[in-house]
């Protein structure tokens, strides 16, 4: 248990909406399913993130926001507190169209895909498939070859590291590919306000058959974390390259490039932060030698 935990777990031990996990087995809390122990702070309640923001803040303590984990790579022993949200939605709100959509952002995608194929959702059809809490893909820009979360954001409710609450409006200038520009590290979204764009009964086949071109093209019932590097262009892209040197299936302890998908790289069960890091450095350096590109890491690290 690192000491800045021992601090927050001493001022908010008697805090309901905070639930305190120190020490704990992260395993489950990345979709890569590394080894990694830490400790971990669940928070239900909009008012105690703004008090547990405010509180680090003034103790000079830095922690880690996590969403499902299907964009971040935990360490072995991650040394910062980890903020995680659990914030409740009325069960009934998603069985009704809604003028604009206040979510939490804890909420999983998954759920608001249900409801855009139940209704037919325009635009929602963007973030199909994409493992991902709300807040997660907003932070990210998450999206896929129909587009990307950050059209549908009207306004994004969140914490500056000083606990202030902050409500802002935004449009799709406010993101680029696969990030946010207006929050600052340490910054919590806790709510996003999603719009309604209309409906269309088509929209529902579309995502289904988008459901269904996932399943088939990407290692999806496997550990991964997604996409391991960002794409430099449309027309260059890292799986693409690593298809053409036949690195499918090429494997380094615990972790494997995937048949299905170069740029996934599979977990079989038991490896490290630090193995899959050297697994993915190596990659790295080797698309440089053969293409003389420098790809990004996707992932969170
Ligand atoms: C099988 C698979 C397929 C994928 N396919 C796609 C795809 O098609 N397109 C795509 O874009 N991505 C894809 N990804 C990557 C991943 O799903 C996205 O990046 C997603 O947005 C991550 O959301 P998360 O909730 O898991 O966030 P995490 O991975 O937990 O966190 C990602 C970042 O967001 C920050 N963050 C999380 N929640 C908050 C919050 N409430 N406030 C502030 N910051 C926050 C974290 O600190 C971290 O920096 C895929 C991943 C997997 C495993």
């Amino acid at each position: 248990m690192g000491k800045s935990a021992d601090l927050i777990k001493e001022y908010f031990s008697t805090n309901q909406d905070i639930e305190i996990k120190l020490n704990f087995n992260l395993k489950k809390y990345s979709t890569m399913r590394l080894k990694s122990q830490g400790d971990l702070f669940i928070v239900k309640k909009s008012d105690s993130l703004g008090k547990l923001t405010k509180f680090c803040f003034e103790n000079k303590i830095q922690y880690l926001v996590l969403g499902m984990g299907a964009n971040q790579l935990l360490k072995e022993k991650v040394e910062l507190p980890i903020i995680k949200l659990d914030f409740e939605l009325d069960e009934n709100y998603l069985d009704e169209l809604q003028k604009s959509y206040s979510l939490p952002a804890s909420i999983n995608l998954a759920k608001l895909s249900s409801h855009a194929i139940k209704f037919g959702m325009i635009g929602w059809e963007v973030f199909t498939g994409i493992p991902a809490t709300l807040g997660g893909a907003v932070f990210m820009n998450a999206g896929t070859n129909l587009g990307e979360i950050g059209e549908l954001v009207e306004s994004v409710k969140y914490f500056t590291r000083e606990g202030k609450k902050i409500e802002k409006k935004v449009t799709f200038k406010d993101f680029k590919y696969r990030k946010n520009l207006f929050l600052h590290p340490g910054e919590i979204i806790y709510e996003v306000v999603l719009k309604n764009n209309g409906q269309k009964k088509e929209i529902s086949e579309k995502i289904k058959k988008y459901l269904a071109i996932r399943n088939e093209s990407q290692p999806l019932s496997k550990f991964t974390c997604g996409c391991t590097f960002k794409n430099s262009s449309e027309i260059c892209r890292a799986g693409h390259y690593l298809d053409i040197m036949g690195m499918q299936g090429f494997s380094s302890k615990n972790f494997k490039i995937s048949h299905q998908h170069a740029n996934f790289i599979v977990h079989f069960g038991n490896g490290t932060y630090s193995e899959v890091i050297g697994f993915m450095d190596f990659i790295q350096k080797e698309l440089k030698l053969q293409y003389g590109v420098e790809f990004e890491f996707e992932v969170e690290h």
